[in-house]
């Protein structure tokens, strides 16, 4: 598939290749000696003397006494030549393999031409796409000195009508001069799942650099996406080998089938019916849509127009569902759980002016990866994909007959394969859609090796630890290495898993773990200009054979720098120790740092004003400098995702650190303000949330690609990952709590279809050295008309996917007009259903009752803490508040957005949930304002990742002592982090209400209690979305705002 149209993705892999190949050509890496002795590498651990040697480091003398234990080691062999292999250039000379490299994304050509692969792309390109490829200022927005941003977005790219309709093949070759509108188009011409209708299918540009490395793009998910040449040791000859072209790149089945041609799109799809067949009716003759859409599944109720200045309490005491698509029932009980797929609209436009109608931004939101108590798992040697666009049959393909079936994405009509004809779970030859693959819209498919490149990876965790003054401080130390020691049975991993650990302060220290040493040795390394990596074959090792070196180092690491006095930080060196020790493997690398990196590449300056924090204007939402992000793309080319555990209590530029797990699909933790000793309850946090982090299940070696039905366009990504061709999400690692949101657009009319089905399908290694693909696919039927689109809208997805659309926009432009684009997204779109869909004009604010809860919901955003104004939010929390948004799963999101209050001094069994025998008490949800506050009363305030407990001054006794185990008011701790476990049923259902919220989230939300005068009330009141505060309207006063919009 030619994909151009983002030159990032575009030469990644190429620029992957040639690193690859650079270091295949010259054997393993680091066997190739063309150093010698450079620098300190010490035995510290080994003897008092040696742990400081003559002259090779003037910072270190008298540092690291301490550190060394009374053992004695055997010297490290070959001290003088560690053979830190040169083949590798010095990263800070490292030309990126073709990534923008800065923003904002102007005029400017992002696509360095010096590219250390020689990618050469394949087109000029329009510049504005690499925001989307790196999905730094991506947004529909179309950054560009030469266009304002608009007041509000356009949420497609091509928004205008003449642009909708034409034909991307014309155009595909003269958009270089146009920075705007003609991006998606590429997109178009390149996206497999559409590529029929202009391009003889299966016939697939294959551009790639020249270099072959993959052969048909599509294919690059299940084909393996990495153009990666193992770089093994010798070890397992079988992985010595150049695997690239060692695979088909098409499953065999599909090999010597006949030329794709035969089957143009075109005729095919208005020759046989787009909806799916009813699976339950006789195959044979099976072939026409049910026209009924008429098992409308939508309630009256929905069907009502409200006046919200009339009827002011529109929130459910129940937890919103989403909506259910109006599909017919046969059809939507196969549909894909709204917890891992849902769309904006449930409805899909049938154009893309009818989208544009309606001012609503049309994408989707994703959660691919959630941990699933049911998952049907497919063992079997064909994986039955469309030939045309891939796509994996689902519930939502038809049966022409039994032998034939007709993809729902790209029409075509493909063959049943003879093994798909026999069903496994009804033993019945003959009924290939009662197969589980046409039985599920989540599945599971164990893929065969030509889904691979390589072998499977196999686990590895490297940990990167600040121990600089700062950071041994802090404490934290104990808390990581405790976490570590208790859970390291638990790593998710087999017999293959592989450790190690890199500590640093300023200077880079290593730790050998080879199996047979009597303990751990360290090893310096003090040159942090040029790092090399001594002894690498026993830094990474494996974790079931060096287990008590790995135990003895964790006991001992938190003892060993406690009297440092080093204070500098040198992270960035570190991390390209780091990067370099994991590229032959690819892994998991956790990154702990308390400060700002001072020494080194990396080295950042403080950029906070303090003065300037409550303003909108002028604060620095970008990377000061574009080193994190250039080695993050290194790592996600070589298969390492980075996460970051930021622990300060200080300004750390976020906005800078943050991309370097960005870009590599890692994860940010972010503890402000961490001590063991003054902070206990962040100590506590981190615990929790570093079990869950080190023992959830994690996937390596992912790759995520999302297809839809011909005729849609996904143009814009948010989350954590980097986009390797236009629609191919790399991902170094997957884990069950990140989300991911697209943006699409109609770009082609949708008026012989009625059903469009998304398809996303993940293919990654497991820790048990796995390949496997989950596939979700969602089914939506397609409307023609305003009303209809309205109908379905999903304000969660909306608000979600607005909020994914703020902080692009907050970066890029500004935050007071990503704040602005917000409120015009409510004015647009509920003046557009004024105007076009209400008949008569009545006085007041209408709207659809799909959309009832938009304003509160876009009013929650601007007083969320990424857009929020007037607060004195430091930058680096505001950061992490927008770093949240791009990587959580809507449900936290929405958590986040706009808290869920509860009443809970007066819980009681009534509707309560029954689950394992423990009674969960479900209090309804009230409005976020303080109307709803009582004095005699408490009040739960679920903020997602806090927990606010509000006991009001008269708060009956009963509650008091039973509860909170005081006997009156003034007894209430000031700071009170834990309800006490008493033998009441008052203490049994609330503590049970508080455990069961902290189970359905990945994180752990610390509770406070707050009493009527403690500091904390300012931080409950701010949450009070319906409120005025000194800088933000109420929601009645927002409600007039947008009515005065509204009805100009
Ligand atoms: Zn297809």
């Amino acid at each position: 598939m030619s994909q151009p149209g983002i030159p990032i993705s575009g030469g990644a892999p190429a620029g992957l290749q040639a690193q690859n190949g650079a270091a295949s050509a010259s054997g393993s890496l680091y066997t190739n000696a063309t150093k010698v002795f450079k620098g300190p590498v010490q035995n510290t651990l080994m003897s008092s003397q040696v742990s400081v040697s003559q002259g090779y480091n003037s910072q270190l003398p008298g540092s690291y006494p301490h550190l060394i234990p009374a053992k004695t080691l055997n010297p490290v062999s070959g001290q003088s030549n560690y053979g830190g292999s040169q083949t590798v250039s010095p990263l800070s000379n490292y030309q990126g393999p073709g990534q923008t490299l800065y923003r904002p994304l102007v005029a400017s050509n992002p696509v360095t031409t010096s590219l250390h692969s020689g990618f050469v792309p394949r087109m000029p390109l329009p510049t504005f796409q690499n925001a989307a490829a790196t999905s730094m200022p991506s947004g529909s927005f179309l950054p560009g000195a030469s266009v304002q941003p608009p007041s509000n977005w356009q949420y497609n790219y091509p928004s205008t009508g003449s642009q909708t309709d034409h034909c991307p093949r014309a155009s595909s070759q003269s958009m270089s001069g146009n920075t705007n509108l003609t991006t998606h188009q590429y997109v178009s011409s390149g996206d497999p799942s559409l590529q029929n209708s202009f391009i003889k299918s299966g016939i697939t540009p294959n551009t790639n650099n020249g270099s072959v490395v993959v052969h048909n793009s599509y294919d690059e998910i299940e084909g393996g996406g990495f153009s990666a040449t193992p770089q093994h040791t010798n070890k397992n000859p079988t992985m010595n080998r150049s695997v690239g072209y060692s695979y088909p790149s098409l499953p065999p089945g599909y090999q010597n089938t006949a030329p794709p041609s035969t089957t143009a799109m075109p005729p095919s799809s208005l020759n046989y019916p787009s909806g799916p067949q009813g699976f339950n009716q006789t195959p044979l003759g099976a072939n026409h849509l049910t026209t009924s859409m008429s098992g409308l599944s939508l309630h009256p109720e929905g069907l009502r127009v409200i006046n919200l200045l009339q009827e002011r309490n529109m929130l459910p005491s129940t937890p919103l569902q989403p909506p259910v698509p109006n599909l017919h029932e046969d059809i939507q009980k196969l549909n894909c759980n709204p917890e891992l797929f849902r769309c904006t609209l449930t409805s899909i436009p049938q154009t893309q002016a009818l989208l544009n109608k309606a001012k609503l931004p049309l994408g989707l939101l994703l959660h691919p990866f959630k941990d699933l108590v049911q998952l049907p798992v497919v063992t079997s040697s064909t994986i039955v994909r469309c030939r045309s666009c891939r796509t994996y049959i689902n519930p939502f393909v038809s049966f022409l007959d039994q032998r034939r079936w007709k993809c729902n994405l790209c029409y075509r009509v493909n063959d049943v394969p003879e093994e798909f004809m026999y069903n496994p779970l009804t033993r019945v030859y003959g009924e290939p859609h009662r197969r589980p693959e046409v039985q599920n819209a989540t599945i599971e498919f164990m893929a065969p090796s030509e889904y691979m490149l390589r072998p499977p990876q196999p686990p590895v965790y490297l940990f990167v630890f600040d121990v600089s003054h700062n950071a041994v401080e802090t404490g934290y130390l104990n808390t990581v290495c405790q976490s570590l020691l208790d859970n390291l049975d638990l790593l998710p991993g087999n017999t293959r898993t592989k450790i190690g650990f890199i500590t640093f302060d300023s200077t880079i220290h290593f730790y050998s773990l080879q199996e047979g040493l009597s303990q751990p040795q360290m090893l310096i390394v003090s040159d942090i200009e040029d790092v090399f990596i001594p002894m690498p074959e026993n830094l990474l090792v494996n974790l079931n054979e060096s287990k008590e070196l790995v135990q003895d180092l964790l006991k001992t690491l938190p003892q060993m720098f406690t009297k440092t006095l080093e204070t500098h930080s040198a992270l960035g060196p570190a991390l390209q120790a780091a990067f370099k020790l994991m590229s032959p493997t690819g892994g998991r690398m956790s990154v702990f740092q308390t400060q700002l990196p001072t020494l080194g590449v990396g080295a950042l300056r403080p950029r906070e004003e303090p003065n300037q924090r409550s303003s909108a204007k002028e604060i620095h939402l970008t990377p000061s400098t574009d080193f994190y992000k250039k080695l993050a793309l290194d790592c996600s080319g070589q298969q390492v995702a980075v996460d970051l555990f930021l622990l300060s209590g200080q300004y750390s530029d976020l906005a800078s650190l943050g991309c370097i797990s960005r870009y590599s699909a890692g994860s940010v933790y972010y503890y402000p303000s961490y001590h063991h000793q003054q902070n206990p309850v962040q100590v506590q946090k981190l615990q929790k949330e570093l079990q869950r982090y080190l023992t959830r299940k994690i996937g390596f070696e992912a790759v995520m690609r999302i297809r839809c039905t011909k005729g849609l366009s996904i143009h814009t990504f948010h989350g954590n990952f980097f986009v390797r061709s236009t629609d191919l999400l790399s991902l170094p690692n997957v884990n069950p709590d990140a989300g991911y949101a697209v943006q699409m657009s109609v770009e082609e009319s949708l008026t012989d279809t009625q059903l469009v089905s998304f398809q996303s399908a993940l293919l990654y290694t497991s820790s048990k050295g796995e390949r496997r693909i989950r596939v979700h696919t969602l089914c939506l039927p397609v409307v023609s008309t305003l009303n209809e689109v309205f109908l379905g809208a999903d304000v969660q997805a909306i608000a979600g996917l607005l909020a994914n659309m703020a902080v692009d926009r907050s970066v890029t432009a500004s935050l007071s007009d990503a704040r602005d684009a917000l409120v015009n997204a409510v004015i647009d779109s509920l003046s557009a259903y004024r105007s076009s869909v209400l008949s008569n004009q009545q006085p007041g604010l209408m709207v659809p009752f799909s959309l009832r809860l938009f304003p509160l919901f876009v009013l929650a955003l601007l007083k969320q803490k990424s857009f929020q104004t007037g607060t004195n939010a430091r930058l680096d929390e505001r950061i992490f508040a927008m770093c949240q948004v791009k990587n959580q799963p809507l449900v936290y999101l929405m958590l986040t957005t706009h808290p869920s209050l509860y009443r809970v001094d007066n819980l009681s069994d009534e509707g309560a949930l029954n689950i394992n025998d423990r009674t969960i008490p479900q209090p309804p949800i009230l409005q976020l304002s303080v109307e709803k506050l009582s004095r005699d009363g408490a009040f739960l305030m679920d903020a997602g990742s806090v927990l606010m407990l509000w006991v009001g001054k008269n708060c009956g006794q009963n509650f008091l002592s039973r509860v909170l185990g005081v006997q009156n008011y003034a007894l209430i701790p000031q700071t009170m982090t834990d309800l006490p476990e008493l033998d009441t049923p008052e203490s049994a259902r609330i503590i049970a209400f508080i455990s069961w919220l902290r189970e359905q989230r990945p994180f752990f939300p610390i509770l406070y209690v707050i009493r009527d005068e403690s500091p904390m009330k300012a931080n409950f009141l701010q949450n009070m979305v319906e409120d005025r505060t000194e800088s933000a309207l109420s929601y009645y006063e927002f409600l007039l705002h947008i009515q005065q919009q509204v009805n100009k």
